[in-house]
């Protein structure tokens, strides 16, 4: 390896064949999701009526830690995985630390974010399943814009409900979804019996993600031959994000390094599990020291402030009960721009893992994700999304103490995905219109 090499590829041959589940190694497995009408704990079976039955299956699993990516989406990995693992020099640079930060960047997917790898594999095996329609809800648009691309390439039908605030102020991610063939509504809605019921008693509701998701439930449950996929929060969407961490750990191998700091953005957990598992292996394996960094926005702080409890993952109650940090499931957090991390629980391994001290959270304000992004964007030239924002804050953060101290810390962080289509916020930001 070149000392000044910036980044670090693999070859086709090189990129994982498998993904990791990281439930098979925890010494506290997670504790049981419970049925939300009997409160038994849940069988795979009893989540076939929701998701299709492969990813009801990996969802429970605790006992194989290496699953087989299919073939298939392995193909479709191909035409943009490996992503880049980047030395970020500009950034070490222009903040003056000794520590030597690295990022992951999915934002080169083709639809700019890590969305891609799960909905690829919950698309595909829908379609094996025989299943013809797939419903879904979206935040800020990127899991929405997935799924349209994922549902066509596999010949189904996508039908996707945006949080209202999102739909109106993120126009360009509903004309990509359109244009990838789905049908885009916005939540809440009239067409469903939860949309119904919260414009009923508050016609001005901008919606959250948790409304969005009772919405597309459902009509997944009353709609033959249809499906429901999830974007985050779920263990078996994590288990699909693993291959990000998966490849970094080869990159890293090939910079001839090791991070000592793992950091991601926090919505559901799924980029930051993705990226952090691989890696939080070793700790409980072979005793590695690696810290684990969640950064959440301090407007919706499941993580640093809520509660370990059984909680819905949806408003309406129609998800099962999961073991979870959770601000409670009608939790409405406020309008920030980071509408991915607008979240009110977080997925039940990484409440597991937090719970027991295997990983950190942070709480980052909006302004100061925002100064981190551009700051990022001036010494990398990539404009990062608002969430991929928090990760690079915490990782500033961190650089800063580095700074400080003087050690020479090895970071690497997640960037989840690219601000393209999100410059209505940095344009209220640089005009000083945002606040914490
Ligand atoms: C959805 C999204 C997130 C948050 O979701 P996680 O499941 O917590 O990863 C973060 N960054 C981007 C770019 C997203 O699209």
């Amino acid at each position: 390896m070149s000392k000044d090499q910036k980044r670090f590829f693999l070859t086709e041959a090189e990129i994982p064949t498998q993904w990791y589940n990281i439930q098979a190694d925890m010494k506290n497995k997670p504790q049981p999701i419970l049925h939300p009408k009997t409160k038994e704990e849940l069988k795979a079976e009893d989540l076939f009526p929701m998701f299709s039955q492969e990813c009801s299956r990996q969802e429970l699993d605790q006992t194989n830690a290496w699953i087989d990516i299919p073939e298939p989406v392995r193909e479709l990995y191909k035409n943009y995985r490996c992503t880049p693992l980047v030395r970020a020099t500009g950034l070490e640079k222009a903040l003056g630390t000794p520590a030597h930060i690295y990022f992951k960047n999915e934002s080169v997917s083709p639809v700019g974010s890590h969305k891609l790898n799960s909905a690829l594999a919950q698309a595909y095996y829908c379609q094996q399943e025989g299943i013809t329609n797939i419903t879904t809800e979206t935040g800020a648009g990127q899991w929405g814009t997935a799924v349209s691309y994922a549902a066509k390439v596999f010949g189904l039908e996508a039908a996707v409900y945006q949080v209202k605030i999102s739909y109106e102020q993120k126009p360009y991610r509903r004309s990509l979804m359109q244009m990838f063939g789905a049908q885009v509504i916005a939540s809440p809605s009239m067409s469903t019996r939860a949309g119904k019921d919260i414009l009923t008693k508050d016609p001005n509701n901008q919606g959250s993600l948790g409304t969005a998701i009772s919405e597309a439930i459902e009509l997944a449950e009353s709609t033959p031959n249809c499906k429901y996929v999830l974007g985050s929060v779920m263990s078996h969407v994590t288990l699909h994000q693993t291959i990000i961490g998966l490849e970094a750990e080869k990159q890293m191998a090939l910079a001839g390094e090791y991070p000592d700091i793992v950091v991601a953005c926090f919505g559901g957990g799924s980029n930051f599990g993705g990226i952090a598992f691989p890696f939080m292996r070793h700790n409980i394996l072979e005793g590695k020291q690696t810290r684990f960094i969640a950064a959440e926005p301090a407007s919706c702080p499941k993580l640093t402030q809520g509660e370990f409890r059984y909680d819905f993952g949806d408003v309406a109650g129609h998800t099962p009960l999961l073991p979870m940090f959770s601000l409670g499931h009608d939790f409405m957090p406020a309008n920030i721009h980071a509408g991915g991390l607008r979240y009110h629980g977080a997925g039940v391994i990484a409440s597991q893992l937090l719970k027991d001290g295997l990983m950190e959270a942070v709480d980052i304000k909006q302004l100061e994700s925002f100064q981190a992004g551009v700051l990022f964007a001036k010494a990398e030239g990539i404009v990062p999304a608002p969430e991929s924002c928090h990760a690079i804050a915490a990782t500033i953060r961190e650089a800063q103490k580095c700074k400080e101290t003087g050690e020479q810390k090895v970071i690497l962080f997640n960037l989840s995905g690219h601000g393209l289509i999100d410059m209505t916020a940095y344009d209220n930001y640089l005009a000083g219109n945002l606040h914490d």
